[in-house]
C-alpha cells in the first residue's frame, strides 16, 4: 500500500542489516520497514547507538547458535545457550509481554532465543525477527532437551546443586513456588550461568526484575537511557506482524482513520462479566468522564432540534465543522462501540469537531482460535498508532498496545465500578508508557539482601514505582 522505503530507512529498522540483503529479505516482513511511517513524531523513538551494538551482537551470536533439524544433536553448538520461549495459553497480550521479557533475558545473557513454533500461534503471527537465521527451534530439540527426563525444575536444580543440570524449566508465571520466586535472586542467576537450556514459561512482564539484578542493571541501563520505553523498542524490533496481518492493518489504518486529524485508541476491556445494562452504563459513563476530562474527545451537545434553534442551521459540514477524530474502539463487546457512535451520530459537539466511531471486531467471548489472535494482533497494532490512548485497568492487552505506541495511556480505572471499596481515582493519567508487572514476587525474603550500588539504588527508586493499577505491581518508568 505505501513504496518500500530507502536502503537507509530499512537499515535503521534493522541494526545490523547485511547490505548484501535482498529486497526478497525486506519483503518478507513489510512491517519491519514501514512501521514508523504510521506513526506521528512524536511517538518514534531511535534506539540508543548501544542498543543497535547489542543488537548487532546479538544477532551474530543467534546466527551462529540457531539450530536446524538436520543438527543431529545439541553438543554440536558447545558455545551456544538458550532460551526457549514456551508459549502458554493466556490471550495475545500476555503472550506478548513474556516473550518480550525472554527477548530481554536472552540480550542480558547472551543466549539465543528460540521459540517451539508447534505451540500457539505466534510463530504464525510474528515476523521472523533475527536476520539470517531462524528463531524456531526444531521439534526435537524441544522434545528431548526441553520437555524430557533430562530437564530439571528450578526446585529439582537447587536441590542438587545445579550438579549435572544442563536444561531447567521455569515457570515465572503468576503462580510460583517459592523455588521459583528465587528466579531473578542474583545468587540463582549466577547458578544458571553453566545450564545451557533455560525453558521460559511465563505470562508476565519480567523486565523490571530484571533491573534489579546488578550485573544486569548496569547493561539494561545503558542500552535504556530512558527506562519508560524498554517495551517500546524491544517490541517494535521482536514482534512485527507477517505480511498478510500488515497488510490488513495497512488497509483499516487508511480506509477509517488516516483521514481524520487526530485518532482516539480506546481498549475497553472487562475482566468481570458486565453483561447487565446498568453495569453497562456505568461503563459508558466512565468512558466519557475520562474521555473529557482528558480533552480526548469533544463535548456533545444537546441537538439543536432539540433547542429550538434548528432553523436553518448548516448541517452541511462546510462552516463551522472544525477538525475530525477518529475513534477506534477495541473490545470483546460492541455496546460500548455502539453506544459511543450513537452519542456522536445523535448529537453535535460543542466546539463542531466532527467524531467518527469505528470498531473492527466484536468478539463476544475470548478463545484460543488463530483467528482471533489475528483479530487481537490487528487491533493492537492499531491501537498503537493512536495520537491517544485509552486503555482498561489490569489489561495486557491495553499494556502492549501502549507500549508498543510509546503512549502514556489515560486509564479507565474498572476496579470503581466492580469494587465498592476501591479508592483510587476512576480515571487515572498514565505514569509511563511501560507495561506494569503484576506479580513481580520482590517480598525480601525471597532473594534475602541484594547488594547494589548507590547508583543503582538511586536508579531503582527513581525509575521502577508501583503500578496505578495493581499496588503491589512494579513499573518501569
Ligand atoms: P487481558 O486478558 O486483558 O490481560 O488481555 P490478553 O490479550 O492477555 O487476553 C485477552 C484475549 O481476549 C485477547 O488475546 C483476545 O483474544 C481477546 N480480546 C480481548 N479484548 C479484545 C479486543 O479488544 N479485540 C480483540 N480482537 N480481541 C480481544
Amino acid at each position: 500500500l505505501v513504496p518500500l522505503p530507502s536502503a537507509a530507512a530499512a537499515a535503521a529498522s534493522w541494526p545490523n542489516l547485511d547490505p548484501a540483503a535482498s529486497t526478497v529479505d525486506l519483503k518478507a516482513c513489510m512491517s519491519r520497514i514501514q512501521q514508523e511511517m504510521y506513526r506521528d513524531a512524536a511517538h518514534q523513538f531511535p534506539r540508543s547507538r548501544i542498543l543497535n551494538h547489542a543488537l548487532e551482537k546479538y544477532t551474530r551470536m543467534h546466527s551462529r547458535c540457531a539450530l536446524h533439524a538436520d543438527d543431529s544433536s545439541a553438543q554440536m553448538k558447545t558455545d551456544c545457550q538458550y532460551v526457549v520461549y514456551l508459549e502458554g495459553y493466556e490471550g495475545l497480550g500476555n503472550r506478548l509481554l513474556s516473550l518480550v521479557s525472554a527477548f530481554a533475558y536472552a540480550l542480558v545473557t547472551q543466549r539465543a532465543l528460540v521459540i517451539d513454533g508447534r505451540r500457539g500461534h505466534l510463530a504464525q503471527l510474528l515476523c521472523e525477527p533475527f536476520q539470517n537465521s531462524s528463531w524456531l527451534l526444531p521439534p526435537q530439540f524441544v522434545d528431548e532437551v526441553i520437555q524430557g527426563a533430562a530437564s530439571a525444575t528450578l526446585e529439582d536444580a537447587m536441590h542438587s546443586g545445579f550438579r549435572n543440570v544442563n536444561s531447567v524449566r521455569v515457570n515465572l508465571r503468576h503462580e510460583q513456588t517459592r523455588a521459583e520466586q528465587r528466579f531473578f535472586c542474583p545468587t540463582t542467576q549466577q547458578r544458571l550461568q553453566n545450564v545451557t537450556w533455560i525453558g521460559w514459561e511465563s505470562n508476565q512482564y519480567y523486565v523490571p526484575r530484571l533491573f534489579m539484578i546488578p550485573s544486569y542493571w548496569s547493561l539494561l541501563s545503558s542500552w535504556f537511557p530512558d527506562a519508560s520505553l524498554v517495551f517500546n523498542q524491544l517490541i517494535r524490533f521482536l514482534c512485527l506482524p507477517q505480511n498478510h496481518i500488515w497488510e490488513q492493518i495497512q488497509r483499516i489504518h487508511v480506509s477509517y482513520l488516516s483521514s481524520s486529524a487526530v485518532q482516539v485508541g480506546m481498549q475497553v476491556r472487562r475482566h468481570l462479566n458486565a453483561n447487565n445494562a446498568t453495569l453497562a452504563a456505568s461503563v459508558h459513563d466512565l468512558i466519557m468522564n475520562c474521555s473529557l476530562k482528558h480533552q480526548l474527545l469533544p463535548k456533545p451537545v444537546v441537538p439543536l432540534e432539540e433547542r429550538g434553534l434548528l432553523n436553518g442551521a448548516d448541517k452541511s459540514g462546510k462552516s463551522s465543522r472544525k477538525t475530525s477524530v477518529a475513534v477506534l474502539v477495541a473490545s470483546l463487546d460492541m455496546q460500548y462501540y455502539e453506544k459511543l457512535r450513537n452519542l456522536y451520530v445523535e448529537h453535535d459537539t460543542e466546539d463542531g469537531t466532527v467524531v467518527s466511531v469505528h470498531m473492527m471486531s466484536h468478539e463476544g467471548v475470548e478463545n484460543d482460535s488463530y483467528e482471533q489472535a489475528v483479530k487481537a494482533m490487528t487491533e493492537i497494532w492499531l491501537l498503537s498508532f493512536s495520537n491517544k490512548l485509552v486503555t482498561s485497568s489490569w489489561s495486557t492487552f491495553g499494556y502492549v498496545a501502549q507500549g508498543l505506541g510509546g503512549l502514556h495511556p489515560v486509564i479507565l480505572n474498572f476496579f470503581t465500578i466492580d469494587f465498592e471499596h476501591e479508592t483510587r481515582p476512576a480515571c487515572i493519567l498514565g505514569q509511563s508508557r511501560e507495561p506494569c508487572l503484576h506479580y513481580p514476587f520482590v517480598k525480601h525474603s525471597v532473594c534475602g539482601k541484594v547488594r547494589m550500588s548507590k547508583r543503582q539504588s538511586k536508579w531503582i527508586e527513581h525509575h521502577i514505582r508501583p503500578c496505578q493499577d495493581e499496588n503491589r505491581g512494579l513499573q518501569l518508568c
